[in-house]
C-alpha cells in the first residue's frame, strides 16, 4: 500500500478544517487535509456570527472571502407575532467584529477550500478516511480515493474536523448522545422573487411560529434565500404525511403570518433537506495524538448559529496547541483544549436551553428594552462566550433564567 508521512493530517476541508490547516501552513507545519467529497457540496450553517471572523483573519483566510461579496450581517431579528428584537453587532458588550456574513455555504466552503490550496496546503477531495490506529502519539490512517485505491497516511496529530463525518467519534466509539431535547430541521434554498428592496430584503430573521418552533430566513447576495423550519422531532414529523420534505417545508411557511406572502409560492431550488435529531456530542474531545473539532465533537442547536464559531474555535485552537506539541512542548489538553471549548459550549448550551423553554423569548421581547442587558446578551450572540467579564457569560446558567422569572413576576402583578 502506498504511504504518505506528515506532521498533521486533518480530516475534512468544511470552515474548521481550512481554518486549522491554513493555519498550521502559516507556521511551516507539514499539513495534509483529506476530503471525503468534491468541492463544492452543498452543507448547512449558512448564517455566521462575528466570532468566525477572528479565526478567519488570523488563519489568513478572511481577505479571499471578503472578495467575494457575500451578503454581510450586521445583526438579527427575531420575530413573535407582532413582536420584534433585533440585535445590532455594533452594540454589543465588550471587544469583537460587528460584522459577519450571511452565506450560501456551497460557494463559502469551496472558497475557503481553494484559498487553502493556494496557500499551498496538500488537500485531497474525495479522499476518504476508512480506518485509524494510533500507537502512543503516532498514527496511521488509511483512506481510500474514489477509484478504490487505499493508502496509509502516517502522522504525528490528528485533527478530526469531519463533521456529521464523525470519523474519530465513530472508529473509537466515543459518540455521546445530546443533552439537548431532540429537534430536527428542513431548509431549502429559493429563488427570492418576491424580495423586497433595502433592508427588509437583505435582513436575516427568525420568526417564532411556536415556542419551540421557529422559521430561519437568510438572504444571500446571490439572490437566493435559505429558509428552514425548525422544532421538537416529533412536530418536524407532523407537518407531512408521508415523510414529504417539500411538503413540511411548505406547511411550515404558511405558518408564518409574516413570511408567507415572500415564500409561500416560489419553488425550492432543490429537494428540501431533512436533518433530523440534529444535536450530538462525545465522549471527549481529545486523546493521545488527536483532537476533535466542529461537529466532529459536539453540535448544539442552530438557533444562535453558533456551530460555524465553534468549529472555526476548535479548529484553531487545536492548531495552535498541536505546533506547541509537535515543538516538543507538553500541553495540557484538558485544560487549554476540552475545558477552554466546554466553557463556550456551556454557555450557548443555556441560551439554546432557555431559548426553548421560552425564558429567553422573554428577556428579547421584554419592553421596554434594559440596554444594558441587552449589550450583553448581544455579545453572547456574538459568539464572544468566554469573556467573563460579561456576567452574561459568566454567571449564564442563572443570569438568564432569574430575569426571566422576575419578568414574569412583574407580569402577573401588574
Ligand atoms: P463540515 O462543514 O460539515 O465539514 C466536514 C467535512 O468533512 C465535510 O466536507 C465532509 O465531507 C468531510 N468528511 C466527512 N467524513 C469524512 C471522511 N470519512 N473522510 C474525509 N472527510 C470527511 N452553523 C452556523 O454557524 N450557522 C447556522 O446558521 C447553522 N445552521 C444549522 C442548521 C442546522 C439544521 C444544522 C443541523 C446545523 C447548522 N449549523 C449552523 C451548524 C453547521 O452546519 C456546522 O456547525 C458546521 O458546518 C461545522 O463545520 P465543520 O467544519 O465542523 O464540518
Amino acid at each position: 500500500m502506498d504511504k504518505e508521512i506528515v506532521d498533521v493530517l486533518v480530516i475534512g476541508a468544511g470552515p474548521s478544517g481550512c481554518v486549522s490547516s491554513a493555519y498550521l501552513k502559516k507556521n511551516n507545519i507539514n499539513v495534509k487535509v483529506v476530503e471525503k467529497t468534491k468541492f463544492p457540496r452543498l452543507v448547512v450553517g449558512e448564517s455566521l456570527i462575528p466570532r468566525v471572523m477572528d479565526h478567519f483573519d488570523e488563519a489568513g483566510l478572511f481577505p479571499a472571502l471578503d472578495k467575494m461579496g457575500f451578503e454581510k450581517k450586521l445583526g438579527a431579528r427575531f420575530m413573535r407575532g407582532n413582536e420584534v428584537c433585533i440585535f445590532d453587532f455594533s452594540n454589543k458588550f465588550g471587544e469583537g467584529w460587528d460584522w459577519t456574513w450571511q452565506v450560501p455555504r456551497a460557494d463559502f466552503d469551496n472558497t475557503l477550500a481553494q484559498e487553502v490550496i493556494n496557500k499551498g496546503v496538500d488537500l485531497e477531495f474525495e479522499t476518504e478516511v476508512i480506518g485509524i490506529e494510533f500507537n502512543g502519539n503516532d498514527s496511521i490512517t488509511t483512506v481510500k480515493n474514489k477509484d478504490g485505491k487505499t493508502k496509509e497516511i502516517h502522522a504525528k496529530f490528528v485533527i478530526d474536523s469531519s463533521g456529521y463525518g464523525r470519523v474519530l467519534p465513530r472508529l473509537l466509539d466515543l459518540e455521546k448522545p445530546s443533552k439537548l431535547s431532540p429537534h430536527s430541521a428542513i431548509f431549502a434554498h429559493v429563488e427570492d422573487i418576491n424580495r423586497e428592496e433595502g433592508e427588509e430584503g437583505t435582513l436575516i430573521s427568525f420568526d417564532i411560529i411556536e415556542t419551540e418552533v421557529w422559521l430561519w430566513v437568510i438572504p444571500f447576495s446571490n439572490g437566493n434565500t435559505s429558509v428552514g423550519i425548525v422544532g421538537p422531532t416529533e412536530y418536524i414529523d407532523r407537518l407531512s404525511k408521508n415523510g414529504d420534505a417539500a411538503e413540511a417545508l411548505r406547511k411550515a411557511i404558511s405558518l408564518s403570518d409574516y413570511y408567507v406572502k415572500r415564500f409561500g409560492d416560489v419553488e425550492f431550488l432543490f429537494e428540501p433537506k431533512h436533518l433530523k435529531d440534529y444535536s450530538c456530542s462525545v465522549k471527549k474531545l481529545y486523546g493521545d495524538g488527536f483532537a476533535l473539532t466542529g461537529n466532529a465533537s459536539e453540535f448544539l442547536d442552530p438557533v444562535f448559529s453558533s456551530g460555524m464559531a465553534f468549529a472555526t474555535e476548535g479548529g484553531m485552537t487545536a492548531a495552535k496547541l498541536a505546533i506547541r506539541q509537535l515543538n516538543g512542548e507538553k500541553v495540557d489538553w484538558q485544560t487549554e483544549f476540552a475545558d477552554y471549548i466546554l466553557y463556550g459550549v456551556n454557555v450557548f448550551t443555556t441560551y439554546v436551553k432557555e431559548w426553548y423553554t421560552g425564558n429567553l423569548q422573554e428577556l428579547f421581547f421584554h419592553q421596554p428594552e434594559n440596554p444594558d442587558v441587552k449589550r450583553k446578551i448581544c455579545a453572547v450572540l456574538a459568539g464572544y462566550v468566554w469573556n467573563k467579564k460579561n456576567t452574561f457569560v459568566r454567571i449564564h446558567d442563572t443570569a438568564v433564567v432569574n430575569l426571566a422569572n422576575f419578568i414574569k413576576t412583574e407580569k402577573e402583578k401588574a
